[in-house]
């Protein structure tokens, strides 16, 4: 078996990575990096050579290059139901934003969203000498890690988490026999909150501006964290004047749709009862005035209406801006954290609602990485992708150095023999 990677080398973006077996040619995602303004793609592949796509979930750096096999007619793509879906919300909303510079259209999209193969979690296909099986990620909803059996086993984590949030249980695969293993490496260098005790510490800060009689912005990721949040407060029973605004009310509606790929359903069903849906500008500018709490993207305040709110609440000391995810260099959000400054309509302003950041992450952290690694034999091999160059290196020097691992950070077009 051989491998080459065309992409995610040293950097969170365009995850790209070509498996070949003695017949088969099977690509494992297709992703962009999303620029400011001009969006990086991974290497070239010609459809005509693959066997299989593969798209792990819905994730523009995993997903947003693969419409372009579209322009062939015949490439086979697989992902679950629920990433299509999801595909079909982003990469619309990607062309908008991106379209000048992105070699396919909306046509290209559509037949993406129509023309790709729906597997299930525990499903295993056969693409000519290869068996392929599909497993739960633990990510988003709709994500999935990749077992490719061959004469020799390789396992793609994709972006995935070990952990149980309210909205995924996390995976419980575990890679035992693997010859090779593709990690992802995005927090090799942060260990995550305990969860419990974020969430207390994330309601206890709400229920602080709520009694108050101030307002809460939470801005926050369209896709899986928007809706945790909302799972998250209705948990604790904090019910008052809750607001989603933007892309996370049509992910809401699909996740309620889609009972199968949410596990705590239940949850997020009676958290939808007590959330008002904002869809108009009547409604947004109502929820930016009164009390309560506005939970909508973009999750680092680059734009969508968390963009609008944050200028109506800035300058308000008994209110707040609770940021729940990492904030990227160079976003609005990072420099909130920094300088606890905005632009607001052109102008730099100096912030006065509190501001505070809960750090929800939906991929695994720096103690359970090198856990998984443990359970890899010891003569299998380790990639490690999708991670900043301090990051992929640090979890490769820990595999090799203190696992006896035969791992490293791969070179781009070097083909890697399994
Ligand atoms: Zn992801
Ligand atoms: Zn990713």
């Amino acid at each position: 078996m051989k491998v080459r990677f065309l992409g995610a080398l040293g950097e969170v973006g365009r995850a790209a990575i070509l498996v070949e077996t003695e017949r088969a040619r099977i690509l494992l995602d297709y992703g962009v990096k999303p620029g400011d303004p001009e969006p990086l793609f991974p290497g070239h592949v010609a459809a005509k050579d693959l066997d299989a796509v593969i798209i792990t979930h819905a994730h523009l750096d995993h997903s947003g290059a693969a419409p372009l096999f579209m322009l062939d007619g015949r490439t086979k793509i697989y992902a679950t139901d629920m990433t299509f879906k999801l595909c079909d919300l982003l990469l619309r909303d990607f062309l908008k934003l991106s379209g000048y510079y992105v070699p396919y259209e909306v046509l290209e999209v559509e037949e993406f969203i129509r023309r790709g193969i729906r597997v299930e979690y525990g499903e295993t296909i056969r693409v000519k000498d290869a068996e392929i099986t599909f497993l739960d990620a633990g990510h988003i909803p709709g994500s999935m890690q990749v077992l490719i059996n061959a004469d020799k086993t390789i396992l793609y984590t994709g972006d995935f988490s070990t952990r149980r949030t309210r909205l995924l249980r996390g995976t419980n695969y575990y890679p035992r026999d693997v010859d090779a293993i593709i990690t992802e490496s995005t927090y090799a260098l942060t260990d995550h909150p305990k969860r419990e005790e974020l969430e207390k510490d994330f309601v206890k800060s709400v229920r602080e501006i709520i009694d108050i009689g101030g307002r809460v912005l939470v801005p926050a990721f369209a896709v899986a964290r928007a809706q945790e949040i909302m799972s998250v407060l209705e948990a604790y029973g904090i019910r008052e004047s809750i607001s989603l605004d933007g892309m996370a009310v049509k992910v809401l509606n699909l996740f309620l749709e889609n009972k199968e790929f949410i596990d705590g359903y239940q949850l997020l069903y009676s958290a939808a009862k007590h959330v008002t849906k904002i869809d108009d500008r009547r409604k947004r500018k109502r929820a930016a005035e009164k009390p309560g709490i506005i939970i909508s993207p973009a999750g680092m305040l680059k734009g969508g209406p968390a963009a609008f709110y944050v200028g109506r609440i800035y300058d308000d000391p008994y209110s707040a801006i609770y940021l729940v995810s990492f904030q990227v260099p160079g976003t609005p959000g990072a420099r909130l954290l920094e300088e606890g400054k905005l632009t607001i309509q052109g102008e730099d302003v100096k912030v006065k609602a509190r501001v505070k950041q809960f750090l929800f992450s939906a991929h695994v952290g720096r103690k359970e990485l090198r856990s998984y690694l443990k359970r890899v034999k010891s003569d299998a091999k380790v990639f490690v992708v999708h991670g900043e160059p301090e990051a992929c290196n640090d979890l490769a020097n820990y595999a090799k150095e203190e696992l006896g691992l035969d791992a490293r950070v791969p070179d781009k077009n070097v083909v890697y023999e399994i």
